[in-house]
């Protein structure tokens, strides 16, 4: 059976969660989205999640409907369904319906507001013991990346390109750069430097990437934003990708060609070490 869902201000069940086909997020794919993941009850960079939502929203003029206070409510409602659970909090607002379909923002709409959470699963073992394949793909998404829109096809069609690829995520450059995964952002090792692509309207700033940025950092392992060319990632000693359901995942043979040794690098190990470190620490209350 499926949690209940927030819907709108509301608290119904899946069935009952439905919006109008004049609603702009169907029609358009006009609105905005977040992912949050939650240990122990409590989600993991809340603060930095709401914000760029709100930065996301502002990307397509509109404002937070609801605000920290009421999301924060929001999410301990949806968590304490299951609390021993890992949960993935997903929310997505919407410009609303209209009574025609026009493209120009209607004069007044109210926004499609919703919110729900599934549990997130632990990472599978083999992940850690063998890493991730990738392919690389040209990114043929729209030119905002920085601003998370539901409107996912270009996402859609590189990931399930991966998928009958056998691999599990689309690295994806333009221009000859590295911009990030379909789903995911990309760190690329060379020797003992950890880079990563700067923020641009290119890519999503993602949650896990600056906050593994700093966990990094704090331990003393230099990591820098940094334009990562193709070779660059071709040749690199070690790949990751990050995002807020796989965690820091090494990628381990890209278009069929190993990384590096072609298996799962030390500074991965590090990585991994910090960021779990983090959510134990996030578990028991302490970040
Ligand atoms: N880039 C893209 C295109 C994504 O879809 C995601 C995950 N939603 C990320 C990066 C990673 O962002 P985060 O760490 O905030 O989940």
């Amino acid at each position: 059976m499926m949690a209940e869902i927030y819907l709108n201000g509301a608290y119904v069940a899946a069935e009952q969660a439905t919006v109008s086909v004049m609603d702009r997020g169907f029609l358009f794919a006009d609105g905005v989205y977040e992912v949050i993941p939650c240990y122990g009850g409590r989600p993991l960079g809340v603060d930095r999640h709401l914000e760029r939502l709100g930065r996301s929203l502002a990307g397509i003029g509109m404002r937070d409907p609801l605000g920290r206070d009421a999301w924060q409510a929001v999410f301990a409602r949806l968590l304490a369904a299951a609390p021993d659970t890992d949960q993935a909090i997903y929310l997505q607002i919407t410009r609303g319906a209209a009574p025609v379909r026009d493209h120009r923002f209607p004069a007044a709409s109210t926004p499609t507001v919703v919110a729900m959470s599934k549990p997130l699963p632990p990472r599978a073992p083999s992940i850690a013991e063998h890493g991730v394949r990738a392919i690389l793909c040209e990114d043929i998404r729209w030119s905002r990346c920085d601003i998370k829109a539901i409107g996912l096809l270009a996402a859609v069609l590189l990931r399930q390109q991966a998928a009958e690829a056998g691999a599990e995520e689309a690295i994806l450059y333009r221009d000859g750069q590295v911009t990030e995964g379909s789903t995911s952002n990309v760190f690329v090792v060379a020797g003992d430097c950890v880079m990563t692509p700067p923020t641009s309207p290119r890519l999503l700033s993602g949650i896990t990437r600056d906050l593994l940025a700093e966990l990094l950092r704090a331990a003393g392992i230099e990591c820098m934003e940094q334009a990562v060319s193709v070779p660059v990632l071709q040749q690199a000693d070690e790949v990751w990708i990050t995002s807020s359901t796989r965690e820091v995942a090494p990628v381990t043979a890209i278009g069929g060609q190993p990384v590096g040794t072609g298996v799962p690098g030390p500074l991965w190990r590090e990585a991994d070490r910090l960021y779990q470190d983090y959510k134990m620490r996030l578990r028991s209350g302490h970040v």
